[in-house]
């Protein structure tokens, strides 16, 4: 970032941040997210804040002056492996992630977020997001097969999908694995193994406009020879269609009590929580297909399956994001690949891009700073 001619500094929620000031009020803010999943690839959040810094150093060594001010941005913990909750620094940093919450967030060691936070000790000086944001712009890899069965190099994304998570729990009754009959058991687990079907019917029935996943399932007391009496798994479901949400929300609930019922077990769904779809500004849209247009690109637009922090900003702020290729559509995995030259491509939309807007009037927005020392 220095190098690139920014100034950095981190912020009170871990965020670093790389600024070229200028005369106009509103910032350009691009990047992505520095954290990644346990066995995760290069590219995933790792590329947008690469791309943002890229931008910033074509910019100063062609000593050209933006009339916005621009910020290249690494969001500390987008991916939710540490404390189980996504976007959790874009969140805390908007504050929808309340600041009494953060103690009871524990990573698996113990270790709390709030902990987090106070100890860290990168030794960059204090920086902090623009309030006033012309615009914020994700590139990030599709994680996705659809741009490579294509045979595009980038994309535009009009939407990230809507997605819904729960916990549901099973009861039954642990009793010995060899003295108590067939006929005698009330085994939870076999109502969590008929549930997990229920699940993929409900995604599959969708025809493509939804999917879904049991992603974790716990046994207890998870013993070899102890029937379980009881099992928790989560369910996640996502779409681009919040109507399809809300009835594989209801199909689910209706599922877990009909094999509850009929398998004389307990049953608790706990609270549904998660986000709708979340439309992509569309000037920003049209920015970003005209910027690759210009660069001799077809003007293809995709949805986002997988949520970003531009999911989150766009609450606030024009947001727009740009796709590149994943290599046999692979993410969260070491052989996460995307060809070089269509990072190239995709860098070169979003300098485009925020050569556009900063060439332009517009309105922007006001992110709602959950500062606590100004
Ligand atoms: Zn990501």
């Amino acid at each position: 970032m220095r190098e690139a001619g920014l100034r950095v500094g981190v912020d009170e929620f871990g965020n670093l941040i790389g600024s070229r000031p200028s005369e106009l009020g509103s910032a350009l803010l691009a990047g992505s997210h520095l954290d990644t999943v346990p066995q995760g690839g290069m590219f995933d959040g790792a590329l947008g804040v690469v791309a943002a810094i890229e931008c910033a150093r074509v910019l100063h060594e062609g000593g050209r002056s933006l009339r916005h001010p621009f910020v290249a941005i690494a969001f500390a913990e987008e991916e939710g492996y540490t404390f189980g909750s996504g976007t959790l620094s874009s969140r805390s940093l908007l504050g929808e992630m309340p600041r009494d919450q953060f103690s009871e967030l524990v990573d698996r060691s113990g270790r709390t977020y709030d902990e987090y936070l106070r100890a860290r000790a990168h030794g960059l000086p204090q920086a902090h997001v623009p309030a006033q944001v012309r615009a914020y712009i994700e590139l990030h890899a599709e994680q996705g097969p659809h741009l490579e069965r294509m045979a595009k190099q980038v994309a535009s994304v009009d939407q990230i999908v809507g997605s819904q998570r729960t916990v549901v729990t099973f009861e039954g009754r642990a009793a010995h694995a060899g003295t108590t009959p067939m006929d005698r058991r009330a085994d939870a687990l076999l109502g969590g193994a008929e549930f997990v079907l229920a699940v993929n019917e409900i995604a599959t029935a969708s025809n493509g406009r939804g999917v879904g996943t049991v992603g974790e399932l716990h046994a207890y007391p998870g013993a070899r020879n102890v029937i379980p009496g009881k099992t928790a798994l989560s369910v996640e479901f996502r779409s681009q269609d919040d109507t399809w949400l809300t009835s594989a929300r209801e199909r689910a609930d209706g599922a877990a009590g009909k094999i509850a019922g009929r398998r004389k077990l307990g049953v608790r769904v706990t609270p549904w929580t998660g986000s709708l779809v979340q439309p992509m500004d569309s000037g920003l849209q049209q920015a970003i297909l005209a910027a690759m247009r210009l660069a001799g690109h077809d003007a293809v637009t995709l949805s986002s399956w997988a949520g970003h922090d531009a999911g989150i900003l766009a609450r606030y702020v024009p947001s727009g994001m740009i796709f590149v290729p994943s290599t046999g559509g692979i993410s969260h995995a070491p052989e996460e690949h995307t060809p070089w030259p269509a990072v190239e491509a995709g860098t070169h939309v979003l300098l485009e891009t925020i050569l556009r807007l900063d060439a332009t009037d517009g309105t922007g927005g006001t992110l709602p700073l959950a500062y606590a020392a100004r």
